[in-house]
C-alpha cells in the first residue's frame, strides 16, 4: 500500500496515521520526494483500507500488492513524463532521441556532434567522461574538466547532456553540468550510488545490468525513488546471454513488460544492445517500434578513430539515415 500524505500535514495527524498502521501491524517507510510525501507500507494481511483512507492528512491511498511499490503502475496508472528541464520531458509525449559519442574526447569532437544534433532536431547529447573499462589500461575518460567543456558547448547550442556517473563522490561535482545522470550497466545494482542519486533533484537514467533481470532493474529504480527522486528513466541496453554473434542480446521484450509493470519511461540503447555498427539502425528502429519512449545511440565523425566503442558507433551519414527512418517509424505508430 502507498499512502500519499498532504504536504502540510500536522505532526498530530501524522502520528495518528502511524498509530493506525502500527495497530494493524503494518510496517511503513516514509518517503519524501521533490513531488510528494508518501508512506510506503508492507502489509502482510488483509484489512479495510478505509480505516486509513478516512484519516485527516491522507491525500490518496492505493493498494500495491507487488514487490515494487513506488515505481509500480499499480500505484500510478498513467505514464510518467520525466521533466529534463527547459520544457522538455522524456515519456508520455513522443519519442526522445539521445545521441553522441561513447566518450567525450575533445572540444572539436563535441562541436562536430552538436552540429549534427542541431541539424536533425535532436536535443540531448550523450558522452561519457567517466568510462567503466574492462581493462584498467584502456582510456577512462576526460573527467570533470571534459564535462565542463561538454557543458559549455552544449549550453551554447541549446543541447542537454546525459553522462555516466560512476560513484557517489562524483554526483555533486557533476551536478551543475548534467541534465540526466546515467547509471551504467556495471553499476546497475550499486545500491549506495542509487541511494545518493535519490537525494538529488535531477533525472537519472538507469541501465539494466549486464546480467540483470527486469525485476532487478525495477528494484534499482525503487532505490532512487525511495530516497527522494521521482525522476527515473529505465534503459534496456542488452543483456549477456549464451549468444556470441552480437556483443549483447537486446531484449526488446523488456520494453512492453517494463511499461506494463511500471509508470516510468523506457529508453532503448541499440548501440550497446547489438554492438555491431552496421546493425545498429535496424535495432534502433525495432526499439522505436517496440514502443520505447526514447533511444540512445552512439555517433562519431570518424567511428573507426573513436576512443571507445567505435565498432558500434554510427558515422554522421548513418546517423542521418537513422533519423530519417526513425521519424518514419514514429509516424506510423499511433
Ligand atoms: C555507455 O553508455 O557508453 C556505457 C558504458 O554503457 P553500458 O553501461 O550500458 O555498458
Ligand atoms: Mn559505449
Amino acid at each position: 500500500m502507498i499512502i500519499q500524505i498532504e504536504q502540510d500535514i500536522s505532526k498530530s495527524e501524522e502520528e495518528a496515521i502511524q498509530n493506525a498502521l502500527a495497530n494493524l501491524n503494518i510496517e511503513w517507510y516514509p518517503v519524501e520526494t521533490q513531488m510528494g510525501r508518501y508512506l510506503v507500507c508492507v502489509c502482510k494481511s488483509e484489512f479495510d483500507i478505509r480505516t486509513i483512507g478516512a484519516l485527516p492528512g491522507v491525500k490518496d491511498l492505493h493498494r500495491v500488492s507487488g514487490k515494487h511499490k513506488l515505481v509500480s503502475s499499480k500505484w500510478k496508472v498513467g505514464r510518467t513524463a520525466v521533466d529534463i528541464g527547459g520544457g522538455e520531458s522524456i515519456g508520455a509525449n513522443g519519442l526522445t532521441v539521445m545521441a553522441g559519442p561513447c566518450s567525450i574526447e575533445s572540444e572539436e569532437q563535441i562541436e562536430k556532434v552538436v552540429e549534427q544534433l542541431v541539424k536533425h532536431g535532436v536535443t540531448v547529447m550523450r558522452g561519457g567522461v567517466y568510462k567503466p573499462r574492462t581493462s584498467p589500461y584502456s582510456f577512462r575518460g576526460l573527467g570533470i574538466e571534459g564535462l565542463k567543456t561538454f557543458h559549455r558547448i552544449c549550453r551554447a547550442n541549446g543541447i542537454k547532456i546525459i553522462t555516466e556517473v560512476m560513484e557517489a563522490a562524483q554526483i555533486e561535482d557533476m551536478f551543475d553540468y548534467v541534465d540526466i545522470y546515467q547509471v551504467g550497466a556495471r553499476n546497475s545494482q550499486n545500491f549506495n550510488l542509487l541511494d545518493e542519486l535519490g537525494k538529488v533533484d535531477k533525472p537519472v537514467m538507469l541501465k539494466r545490468g549486464i546480467s540483470g533481470s527486469i525485476d532487478e532493474l525495477l528494484y534499482s529504480a525503487e532505490y532512487v525513488f525511495k530516497n527522494g527522486n521521482e525522476k527515473v528513466i529505465l534503459c534496456e541496453r542488452g543483456i549477456r546471454t549464451f549468444e556470441t554473434a552480437s556483443r549483447n542480446t537486446l531484449d526488446l521484450n523488456a520494453v512492453p513488460i517494463l511499461q506494463e509493470k511500471s509508470h516510468l519511461p523506457v529508453v532503448v540503447d541499440p548501440s550497446h544492445g547489438i554492438g555491431i555498427r552496421k546493425h545498429v539502425i535496424p535495432m534502433a528502429l525495432a526499439g522505436v517500434a517496440s514502443g520505447a519512449d526514447g533511444i540512445i545511440v552512439e555517433i562519431h565523425e570518424k567511428p573507426e578513430k573513436a576512443a571507445t566503442d567505435g565498432q558500434q558507433t554510427l558515422d554522421f551519414a548513418q546517423f542521418g539515415e537513422m533519423m530519417r527512418k526513425v521519424r518514419a517509424v514514429e509516424g506510423v505508430l499511433v
